[in-house]
């Protein structure tokens, strides 16, 4: 269930926010549950995942509610990666922080590992031997013109 709030916008403009009291997440933007919070700005929050991969690992969400991406405007969605790429290099740039490399990580639905239903974009430090792992056993092996007809089932789907 989500629901929709007036607030301020950076403009000093009112524009409508999605919430959703029961998410986790929108208590955090409201400021209604603790969180290490790395940066915030108008259109999204970064804090550190309470559950770690490994040490900095780091959430970037908007502040609106919104499931899926599917449903994120084009702007917030490219500022949330913005964001995630200017965390990415403080990550690297901290002293502190093993950062040899970064996965950037969304699931998106609860079949693609989406456990928290407020879309949020994942930062997670990597360095060779960190003992994270990404484990996926291939189910299908595309056969001769397969490859290309998918291509073109997609951008029959794809629209303007
Ligand atoms: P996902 O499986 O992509 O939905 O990831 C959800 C992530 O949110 C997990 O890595 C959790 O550890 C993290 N998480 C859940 N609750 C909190 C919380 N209250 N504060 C910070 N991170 C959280
Ligand atoms: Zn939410």
């Amino acid at each position: 269930m989500s629901r929709q709030l007036r607030r301020n916008g950076g403009d000093g403009s009112l524009a409508d926010m999605n919430t959703d009291p029961s998410c986790i997440f929108c208590k955090i933007v409201a400021g209604e549950a603790p969180a290490a919070i790395v940066a915030e700005d108008e259109v999204t929050l970064a804090f550190m995942d309470i559950n770690p991969l490994t040490p900095g690992h780091l959430l970037v969400i908007p502040r609106e509610h919104h499931e899926s991406i599917a449903t994120i405007r084009g702007s917030v969605l490219s500022h949330m990666v913005l964001i995630g790429q200017w965390l990415a290099a403080a990550l690297r740039a901290s002293p502190e922080i093993r950062t040899e490399g970064i996965n950037l990580y969304l699931a998106d639905g609860s079949a693609a590992g989406q456990e928290v239903p407020h879309s949020h974009l994942h930062l997670v430090p990597r360095w060779p031997g960190d003992g994270f792992r990404i484990r996926a056993e291939r189910t299908w092996s595309p056969g001769p013109g397969d490859l290309e007809e998918m291509a073109a089932q997609i951008r029959d789907a794809a629209t303007d």
